[in-house]
């Protein structure tokens, strides 16, 4: 599957990323645009354009996503004060079609989102 997007792009090592965290399944960076004091986006290597495009086959790597958000929270600081959220589809504010987590924190967050 061809991924031209920038994630794909930061995930091969052809864009630059402020990486805070990779393995070989995914990794995490700093979000370009901060949406609050913590903003990290967790991303699998696995180009996967929409959390809707996942299959039984990616169980165990959407499990790992998850918990690699934790350690992500953890690193930042962030106890159990964060948020994660994933955009599906360009209607519900997703930008960028190569799957990823969104970890925010370091500040009061309100609910609903918008
Ligand atoms: O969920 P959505 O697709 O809108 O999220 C994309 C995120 O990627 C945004 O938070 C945006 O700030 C971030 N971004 C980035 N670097 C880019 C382009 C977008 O960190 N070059």
């Amino acid at each position: 599957m061809s991924d031209d997007t920038i994630f794909g792009k930061i995930a091969r090592g052809e864009a630059p990323a402020k990486i805070v965290y990779e393995d070989d399944l995914c990794l995490a960076f700093r979000d370009l645009y901060p949406a609050a004091p913590t903003h990290i986006l967790v991303i699998p290597r696995k180009p996967i354009p929409r959390l809707c495009d996942a299959t039984a086959e990616d169980q165990l790597l959407l499990g790992h996503l998850m918990l690699v958000a934790n350690q992500v929270a953890e690193q930042e600081g962030l106890g159990d004060k964060f948020r994660l959220v994933v955009n599906n589809g360009a209607e519900a504010g997703q930008s960028v079609f190569h799957l990823h987590l969104h970890v925010i924190g370091g500040r009061s967050l309100s609910w609903p989102p918008g």
